[in-house]
């Protein structure tokens, strides 16, 4: 067997570790007899699996009493739609930032039930930068302020929480959750697809203030309703219990690294070699602001687009995979999530060094 890096921005790496203690309760889950693809969701083993899933959520983020923890499904792109209805209430207006592709999707969606308003953009700059937050128009009227703390697509990434001037702060944390501290008491509300650093695809995660409940609007499927799951602990319905499974044992492999304040540190370590190496070449080039650069997806040009397939090939005969650019932006990008190992990024740097070298 030979396994790659694997730079994929989502579904991505997940730690081999908890490959490995899958499949090995694969058939038999402790001693159940049955694997937890097979279990009911209503009977004592997985409901343990559940309860452990939030409570080691609730311990690595330190997430406080008054907020609730939903899994759901739908994907990050459901709650674009899933939010406004949940807690509008009876406001009509809404604030959000837009930095890149996913925040002008949450925008677009969310046009349909209120009226988004864009306080602050950086489209100008082609999406490289955070827009200063000192500029930005917040109407207090509003009943949130939306933000996608790191831009998968575009490598951007909030390096401080915003200031919402006393508005419920709502934040997609897709592509960069778990990867560094955050304060989750600065939010009202937090969501995050599994796929990017939690585990599998089929997770959705809702972090909710207590105080945003209740206010749902009535056309709303009861399943993405965030006060009737809350009322039925996230299982209305039968969960995508196998990927809860997943997401539990990534939860337990980033406590055996030392948690979320761990992963910060090498997180950060990894990005600053790998741009580092990117900024010392005249061969290849990232266009983000220094102080905006995501530690998880890093873009980068060739100053000669014409050898970028060349590039790739050579990278996948390397043992190193998905380094293709998102189409909208070009050229490359390496994701690195807390399940790249640091050894992975010395590997994609010796080897970009030798094909400057040789090109
Ligand atoms: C991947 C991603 C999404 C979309 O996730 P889906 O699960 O495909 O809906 C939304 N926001 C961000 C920041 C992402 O990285």
């Amino acid at each position: 067997m030979t396994r790659i890096f694997n730079f994929s921005a989502g579904p991505s790496a997940l730690p081999e570790a908890v490959l490995q203690q899958a499949k090995d309760e694969l058939l038999d889950w402790r001693g159940s007899g049955m694997s937890v693809m097979e279990m009911s969701h209503r009977g004592k083993q997985f409901s343990s699996i559940a309860a452990e899933l939030e409570s080691d959520l609730r311990a690595l983020m330190h997430i406080p009493e008054n907020y609730r923890v939903l899994f759901l499904q739908g994907g990050a792109s459901a709650q674009f739609s899933f939010i406004p209805q949940n807690i509008l209430g009876d406001k009509t207006k809404a604030c959000y930032v837009k930095t890149g592709a996913w925040s002008e999707k949450a925008i677009k969606d969310a046009q349909t039930y209120c009226d988004a308003v864009v306080s602050a953009s950086s489209e100008n700059s082609n999406f490289t930068t955070i827009p200063d937050g000192s500029n930005w128009e917040i109407d207090t009227e509003a009943a949130y302020l939306h933000y996608t703390s790191n831009e998968t697509i575009h490598g951007v990434e909030f390096s401080a929480t915003p200031n919402s001037k006393g508005l419920p702060l709502v934040c997609d944390m897709s592509s960069n959750i778990l990867s560094r501290s955050i304060d989750v008491n600065e939010f009202g509300l937090i969501y995050a697809g599994s796929q990017k650093n939690m585990g599998a695809a089929g997770v959705t995660l809702v972090i909710v203030r207590d105080d945003l409940l209740g206010k749902c609007s009535k056309r709303v499927p009861p399943v993405f309703n965030y006060t009737e799951q809350v009322k039925n602990d996230s299982m209305l319905n039968t969960p995508t219990t196998y990927s809860w499974y997943l997401m539990g044992l990534v939860l337990k492999w980033v406590q055996t690294q030392g948690g979320v304040e761990a992963m910060e540190q090498r997180n950060i370590a990894k990005s600053a070699k790998l741009y580092h190496a990117i900024d010392n070449s005249t061969f290849y080039r990232n266009p983000v602001d220094l102080e905006f650069r995501s530690r998880m997806n890093v873009p980068f040009i060739l100053a000669n687009d014409a050898l970028d397939k060349e590039f790739l090939t050579a990278a996948d005969i390397a043992g190193l995979n998905e380094l293709k650019g998102h189409r909208s932006v070009g050229g490359m990008r390496a994701s690195i999530y807390n399940a790249m190992p640091e050894n992975g990024v010395d590997v994609l740097i010796s080897f970009m060094q030798e094909f400057e070298r040789t090109h």
